[in-house]
Order: C-alpha cells, then sequence, then structure tokens
C-alpha cells in the first residue's frame, strides 16, 4: 500500500521504477500527469480539498525533500526514496532525447523556459524541443484561472505544437490545477508535470543549493538567505509540516 502522509498519497519507487513507468507512459494511449509533493504541498493540501484530491489522482506521486522522508520514518516507519522535482524534469529530458518524444516548456518569467530550453539542448542535443512560453502570472480565483489571462491563447499555442510531453512551472497548486484543467485540451499530450522553480535553476536563473546541502535536507536555508521573502513558505515547509506530522502521530 502506497504511505500516507496527511491524507496525500506518495509512491515509494526507485528511480528505474519511476522512469521505466515514465516510458510505459510516453507509449500509451492515454494522458498521465506526475505530482512531486514536497511539505509545502502538504500544509497546502490541508486546507484544500481539491488540490488533495488532484494529488491523489496523479499516476505517479514522487515525493520530493527530506521533509517527507522524515514523516515517512515517524508516521510509517518506513524508509521512502526522494528526488528532487528538478532532478526528475532533467532525467524525463534525458529519456525524451532518447526515445525522440518532444517537449513544452510551460510558465516561470519572460525569457526563462527558452533560456532553460537553451540549457537542455547543450546537454541533450538530440532533445526535441516542440515550444516553450512563459505563463505570466496566473491568478485563480475560487480555484479557476482568470480568464482576463486568456488561457485559450496559451493552449492554443502550445497544441499547435503537438507536443509529448509538457512541463508546467506556474508554482505549486496553480501548476497541478493547470495541468488537470488543461490537459483534456492537448490531445497530444502523453505527460504532464508541474515542476515549480526548475527552469529558473535549470537557466541558472536561482543558483541551487550546493549538493552537500541538498543530501542534508538543508536546500531551504539556502533558499532563505537568497530569497528573505520567502520565510513563510519556508516556515510552512518546516516548522508548520513537522508539527502537522507530530500531531498526526501523537493522536493516532
Ligand atoms: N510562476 C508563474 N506564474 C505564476 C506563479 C509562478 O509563471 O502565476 C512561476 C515562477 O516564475 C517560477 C515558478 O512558477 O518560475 C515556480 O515558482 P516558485 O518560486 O513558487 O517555485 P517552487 O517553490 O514551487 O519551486
Amino acid at each position: 500500500m502506497k504511505p500516507t502522509i496527511l491524507g496525500v498519497q506518495i509512491d515509494n519507487l526507485s528511480r528505474t521504477e519511476v522512469l521505466r513507468k515514465i516510458e510505459h507512459f510516453l507509449n500509451s494511449e492515454e494522458q498521465h500527469y506526475i505530482v512531486t509533493p514536497n511539505p509545502e504541498f502538504i500544509v497546502a493540501a490541508q486546507k484544500d480539498q481539491e488540490f488533495t484530491k488532484i494529488l491523489n489522482k496523479a499516476d505517479i506521486a514522487i515525493p520530493d525533500g527530506m521533509g517527507l522522508k522524515i514523516a515517512a520514518r515517524i508516521l510509517h516507519k518506513q524508509k521512502i526514496n526522494r528526488l528532487a522535482g528538478v532532478d526528475l524534469m532533467i532525467k524525463i529530458c534525458k529519456l525524451a532525447a532518447q526515445k525522440n518524444k518532444s517537449i513544452y516548456l510551460f510558465g516561470a518569467g519572460e525569457g526563462v523556459a527558452k533560456k532553460a530550453v537553451n540549457k537542455l539542448k547543450q546537454k541533450f542535443p538530440e532533445l526535441k524541443i516542440a515550444g516553450a512560453h512563459s505563463g505570466g502570472i496566473i491568478n485563480y480565483q475560487l480555484s479557476i484561472i482568470n480568464p482576463k489571462l486568456n488561457n485559450s491563447q496559451n493552449i492554443a499555442k502550445i497544441k499547435s505544437a503537438n507536443p509529448d510531453i509538457i512541463l508546467v512551472a506556474l508554482g505549486q497548486v496553480k501548476q497541478e490545477k493547470w495541468i488537470v484543467q488543461n490537459l483534456p485540451k492537448l490531445p497530444s499530450v502523453r505527460l504532464a508535470m508541474g515542476v515549480g522553480g526548475s527552469f529558473d535553476y535549470i537557466s541558472k536563473k536561482t543558483p541551487r543549493a550546493p549538493k552537500f546541502l541538498r543530501i542534508l535536507g538543508l536546500e531551504w536555508l539556502v533558499r532563505l538567505i537568497l530569497q528573505p521573502k520567502r520565510i513563510k513558505r519556508i516556515w510552512n515547509a518546516t516548522a508548520v509540516f513537522m508539527w502537522l506530522v507530530l500531531k498526526e502521530k501523537l493522536t493516532k
């Protein structure tokens, strides 16, 4: 059975198993989406049932972050494999290049997706890029994308590029809701994934924490130093999340 952390189901798969499943998705007739829950996702899901449902209906939910590893230990005495969203995105690009599948990068600030494409092309010269464009700032009102943003133009642009894979960088919650609402309008897409700040990392707009800090689960500390405005989000991802996990353990 899948381990559940505060109502959110997680897949405990090795990297090979994840890539095998993705390869199968790319060759199937159906559409699929992957989510990468981290502690912030789980805190957000506590107050948003629609988001919880979207996470639990995903074809794969890859735990992103040390927080989930600790929570699985505390709640289920289980050792789970974690994989950062950006690392999974790079693995998907590598697989796409090997299997001749095309990718579309949608979201992030102006010009960032295109810069990320350039970096990916350097890394994987065979990679087929169907397209890339910024999503602008998307506002949600009652879980509906603000129509002023002209989402249908975004969809038309992506649809005409016929991608096999779409990677969506609109920030957590928004990107997952966007995928579920819009995937059926993009019939060529076999796999969609919300990738958070991955385009910012790949384009080098935002530096990533050094590997040893990532292994220790201290990526949030670097984010706090580089982006002090994120303090509330970091507080949610660390203290609030751990408090909820301990409360669940004590009341179970
Ligand atoms: N973003 C966007 N539109 C929005 C909100 C966010 O394009 O309405 C982009 C933002 O520019 C960034 C990415 O979404 O490239 C992820 O944002 P965030 O910093 O929240 O990333 P996370 O913490 O999820 O990695």
